[in-house]
């Protein structure tokens, strides 16, 4: 496994002390399998200010749709060969059709009742039940043998920073036969992987980082936990790879526990350096790709400057799709890691 990193240096010079040049560092990373960069720079301390969360939610909850009073009222309803009730349910938590769709098959599902829970407080239960609700609308769309199941995808944005419009926690489930671009290019270079080493890069990968040892976070079940190596955010990524699971409904009830443990511990450690906001994704293989494995990205968001609400997505991340992140993921990694080793798992 190679993991490229090439070393740049940036020489400017301070206005108040012209004599001395000084030079900046600045890491450009490789991802082992697909080639996509990311640049480490920008360094600064892993600490955030949160900003005034109870002026942010003020007003939030009397017009939110995923509230319990609205969610029946507002949200809209599936057609009757999808499911006769319109919407599927566990409990509390509501799967509804998405009224702004990405795809012939999209939707939204709440994940309860509560209209605002802390990053550090959202138990492992309550996603792990968001996720079945989502699997129930996979098994009941791949039954049905509508085109659009072939990839099975959950995304998550929680909190305004990471494009979220309501505070409500919610997740994005869409099932889609056209894979979005990187999990497309992730695909096609894990393809080529196996055909080239025989064997599945993600299981390769987990090896490595588990040998090597500084981006490894530990286990929860079967899935193995990673600090990025080429991390998307600027706080780095957490990645949880699903041993022998390919696409999204490989993943058992065990496994759904385990990773949505996982993930809370990724909160309650990006909670403690000032964070409050992520995104989340599946990245699965459609059923016949053997050389796909399920994995999951959790990618902390910030605002470059929280006075102006200005995103972390400038023109370098939107229009070239380069990433930058403030700090080695190394670092990060041993920032995360004893909230992955000292919890007992669910
Ligand atoms: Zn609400």
């Amino acid at each position: 496994m190679n993991f490229k990193t090439v070393q740049k240096q940036a020489i400017i010079v301070d206005p108040r002390r012209k004599t001395q040049p000084k030079s900046t560092p600045v890491e450009v990373r490789e991802d082992p399998l697909t080639g996509r960069t990311s640049r480490i720079c920008h360094f600064g301390l892993l600490k955030w200010a949160k900003p005034d969360l109870e002026k942010l939610l003020a007003g939030t909850e009397a017009a939110c749709p995923f509230c319990p009073d609205q969610v029946l009222a507002a949200t809209p309803l599936f057609p009757k060969d999808i499911t006769p009730e319109g919407r599927f349910r566990r409990d509390d938590t509501v799967l509804f059709p998405n009224l702004a769709p990405y795809d012939g098959l999209g939707a939204v599902a709440t994940l309860g009742s509560r209209h605002y829970i802390p990053m550090a407080e959202i138990e492992p239960e309550r996603i792990g039940r968001g996720f079945s609700l989502a699997f129930d609308f996979f098994r009941r769309v791949r039954d049905l043998n509508h085109p659009e199941s072939v990839y099975h995808l959950i995304s998550w944005n929680y909190m305004p920073p990471s494009g979220s419009s309501l505070i409500h926690p919610h997740l994005q489930v869409f099932a889609t036969s056209t894979a979005p671009n990187e999990l497309r290019q992730e695909l096609m270079a894990a393809k080529a992987y196996l055909e080239r080493h025989g064997s599945n890069y993600w299981d390769d990968l987990v090896q490595a980082e588990k040998t090597q040892g500084q981006r490894y976070l530990g286990k929860t079940g079967r899935i193995s936990w990673l600090s990025g190596f080429a991390p998307f955010g600027v706080a780095g990524d957490v990645i949880g790879v699903a041993a022998d699971c390919r696409t999204t409904l490989d993943l058992s009830e065990p496994d759904l526990a385990d990773l949505a443990f996982g993930l809370t511990r990724a909160m309650a450690a990006y909670d403690q350096m000032g964070l409050y906001s992520f995104n989340a994704c599946v990245f699965p293989g459609a059923e016949p790709d053997r050389f796909a494995r399920l994995h999951v990205v959790f990618s902390p968001r910030i605002y470059y400057n929280p006075d102006l609400h200005t995103p972390d997505t400038t023109a370098l991340r939107t229009l070239y799709g380069e990433s930058i992140c403030a700090a080695f993921p190394e670092e990060i990694a041993g920032m995360l890691r004893p909230h992955f080793t000292s919890q007992a798992g669910p």
